[in-house]
């Protein structure tokens, strides 16, 4: 039988064994807290130790959860990547093919022969970029609806300091790959921030003005778009 408490909003397991002393674990990646106690130890006994070493439980998940996002990813299991600003475990797993699945809560990447890091990476980024590219026609076809504009052409492109760029004489943007990590309304702001330049060069009060009329809420989502994943 399983058994669970619950403290500080952290569900710990709680396992049975034929010991004297109580232990807490911490696991990573996710920061699954495992405590194993003596056979016959009082469940009143059990929240009591646990709560007693509950900072210590917060720091080791703190540590855990934060670490490998601030960090360059190195596509290894136990690092956190992110979907349309869904958090999953990402696992790797070596196999005979390059490929990449979602399952539940986690990204598996396949690799054949013992990939690189950087092999990693460009496998995952072209699972991303096939999965924005399938993505941007319904949603740029939705603002383009309500900008009155469209552009020629577009590209996605993996860009370190910008989430889209415009060049209105030809028509033409460039939407950041990295796009496809964030929520999808996140896409559309861009998108449309994008096709307003269509109208206004400048970020004027006049291109703010056109962004309050198309998207309405795109302050909130601009604040959103440059969090830290
Ligand atoms: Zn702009």
């Amino acid at each position: 039988m399983e058994e669970k408490i619950v403290i500080d909003n952290i569900v710990i397991d709680v396992e049975r064994k034929s010991i004297k002393n109580m232990y807490i674990r911490v696991y990573p990646p996710d920061g699954k807290v495992k405590m194993t106690v003596p056979k016959h130890c009082r469940i009143d006994n059990v929240k009591m130790f646990a709560c007693s070493r509950i900072s210590w439980i917060n720091k080791q998940r703190a540590i855990m959860i934060s670490s490998p996002i601030k960090a360059e990813p190195q596509y290894v299991s136990g690092e956190f990547h992110y979907l349309w600003g869904k958090k999953y475990i990402f696992e790797h797993i070596e196999g005979i093919s390059n490929r990449v699945d979602i399952e539940a809560d986690r990204i598996i990447l396949q690799t054949k022969n013992g990939a690189s890091r950087e092999e990693r990476e460009r496998i995952m980024n072209q699972w991303y970029r096939q999965l924005l590219k399938a993505a941007i026609p319904d949603a740029l076809g939705e603002c383009a609806k309500i900008v009155g504009r469209s552009p020629k052409e577009w590209y996605v492109k993996n860009m370190r300091t910008r989430w889209g760029t415009c060049n209105p004489s030809k028509k033409r943007i460039w939407l950041n790959l990295q796009l496809v990590k964030k929520k999808p309304e996140c896409l559309d702001y861009v998108i449309t921030h994008e096709l307003v330049h269509l109208y206004v060069r400048k970020h004027d009060d006049k291109f703010k003005a056109y962004m309050d009329r198309f998207y309405p809420d795109w302050r909130r989502v601009k604040k959103l778009l440059n969090e830290e994943l």
